[in-house]
């Protein structure tokens, strides 16, 4: 299976390329371009392995130059019971009353309790296979702008990986007081961190103008060094992403919610626009998906644009309590807009430009058409995300991170808007634990404790749920990483990282 850039079609690479390089030379993100179809059959088969049998004949369908043995060995060190708490890495809890039926697929059981590790601990070995097989010998360098989750999932996924260097730039004021004690105490001889004096827009942008910086990027070929990214944009960080959402099906046939050929809907709390991304591809694939909710937060340029066809970026920028999708461009878009326009390399080109140029673009009808068809796209506030926390916590006894509320809320419009009550995969993507404070006050009246430890263990004696070891872990893990700088340091920052001058 080959791979081409979603900005031009004659740029056609293998999947260890597209994995090893990120991202296409003139910007564009690396799509395949055809898809493994799945039978009913086919799909029966999958439901009798276990998640990583599962993991395997998917990506292994994808990954055409890698060998069944290279994929096995990169699946069983990934998806281990000791990284993930059991055999099956996205257990399901099921909410069901009145008018909800939800299975709630928890993706955060991994080291870093956010659904990146879904992907960030398989990656490493995806890349660093890719590496040697797309360019021998050379040393990658990793760098990654974060809202807060991919920075710590991407360095506990890279600390210590031979050949591999990786650095993180998080947003100073953007990530919650835990992500930054994740980040900052982060392990390892390879790794780096800094904070940048702006927003995650900012962090991203900055990482993606050193990527194509002719100038840095020459330096680091003199010291037989390439860059690349373990953001969303990397293929090899949405294939993993994919398996999930079969998996749950597959377990909820197995455990009699469903029959198999069943219609579900797909709920995903959404920021880059690459878990729900990794949906729609399920979909194509045969999943039998009739609904995808894309849920934002106050930011929600994405509900905008699935109701009116113009993505426009050019508004105010909200920090929410749900940080990880405090986001105005969402990537991954991209890869959608460039499928629905049945691979319109020239018409994804020019709206990119549009958007980078004038802040916007506007689809044609036929491709708005389609959005509204296959996707729904609602807000939540922070107001209503600690309600619907407090909500879930009494009503069924189930406590959530505040990504996973504003999922559930959007999802609960969408109920009583339309009335359609087909199962629900919701997509849980952080551990409650993450975000204590915000947590702790939608469920408690009492006074908050002023320290972010003290109110994981607040959290913890309200609602006689355990705290994740990885995060009592920090409480006494030694501080390493304190650094700042604008965003227009950021280029010296990674060459100086490197030990290279600026
Ligand atoms: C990254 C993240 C999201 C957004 O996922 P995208 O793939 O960027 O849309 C949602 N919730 C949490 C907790 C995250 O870490």
């Amino acid at each position: 299976m080959k791979y081409n850039s979603t900005r031009n079609k004659n740029a056609v690479v293998s999947a260890s390329q597209a994995i090893a390089q990120g991202i296409s030379e003139e910007g564009g993100l690396f799509v395949p371009q055809e898809l493994p179809k799945y039978s009913l059959e086919e799909m029966n088969d999958l439901c009798r392995l276990d998640y990583r049998g599962r993991a395997k004949k998917i990506m292994g369908d994808f990954l055409s130059d890698f060998t069944q043995e290279e994929i096995n060995e990169s699946v069983d060190s990934a998806y281990t019971a000791e990284k993930f708490g059991s055999d099956n890495p996205s257990p399901i809890s099921y909410i069901e009353s009145g008018d909800k039926k939800m299975a709630v697929l928890e993706l955060w059981h991994g080291p870093t309790c956010a659904f990146k590790d879904m992907a960030l601990q398989i990656l490493p070995h995806l890349l660093t296979k890719s590496v040697k097989k797309a360019c021998s010998g050379k040393e990658a360098v990793i760098l990654v702008a974060t809202s807060g989750d991919t920075g710590k999932a991407a360095l506990e996924g890279f600390k210590d990986v031979d050949g591999v260097r990786i650095m993180v730039f998080y947003p100073v004021d953007g990530v919650s007081p835990m992500q930054k004690r994740q980040m900052a105490t982060q392990k390892g001889n390879n790794v780096s961190v800094m904070a940048i004096k702006g927003n995650f827009d900012d962090a991203q942008t900055g990482v993606k103008k050193i990527f194509t910086d002719s100038a840095v990027k020459a330096k680091l070929a003199e010291h037989n060094m390439l860059f690349s990214s373990a953001n969303s944009i990397n293929w090899g960080r949405l294939l993993p992403q994919i398996v999930y959402y079969f998996s749950a099906y597959c377990d909820m046939v197995n455990e009699g919610k469903i029959t198999m050929g069943d219609g579900v809907n797909v709920v995903v709390p959404t920021g880059n626009f690459g878990n729900i991304l990794a949906s729609f591809y399920a979909m194509n694939m045969g999943l039998p998906v009739k609904k995808f909710i894309c849920a934002s937060n106050a930011n929600n340029v994405l509900t905008d644009f699935i109701r009116t066809g113009t993505y426009d970026k050019q508004r105010t920028f909200y920090t929410t309590m749900s940080p990880s999708m405090d986001i105005l461009v969402s990537s991954n878009l991209e890869r959608l807009l460039y499928h629905l326009t049945d691979g319109n390399a020239e018409k994804v080109s020019e709206w990119m430009k549009a958007l980078s140029t004038e802040g916007k673009y506007r689809v044609d009808e036929d491709v708005k058409a389609k959005l509204t068809q296959y996707f729904w796209g609602g807000f939540c506030d922070d107001e209503n995300t600690q309600k619907t926390i407090r909500e879930l916590y009494q009503e069924e006894n189930y406590l959530c991170d505040t990504h996973t509320a504003v999922a559930v809320n959007v999802y609960e419009q969408y109920v009583s808007e339309t009335g359609d009550k087909t199962p629900a995969i919701l997509a849980s993507t952080a551990s409650p634990y993450k975000f204590a404070k915000s947590v702790l006050t939608a469920v408690t009246e009492e006074a908050l404790p002023e320290d972010e430890f003290a109110m994981v263990d607040a959290l913890s004696a309200a609602t006689k749920t355990a705290v994740p070891a990885p995060l009592a872990a920090l409480k006494e893990a030694e501080v390493r990483f304190t650094a700042e700088c604008a965003v227009e340091e950021m280029p010296a920052a990674v060459l100086n990282g490197l030990g290279l001058e600026a």
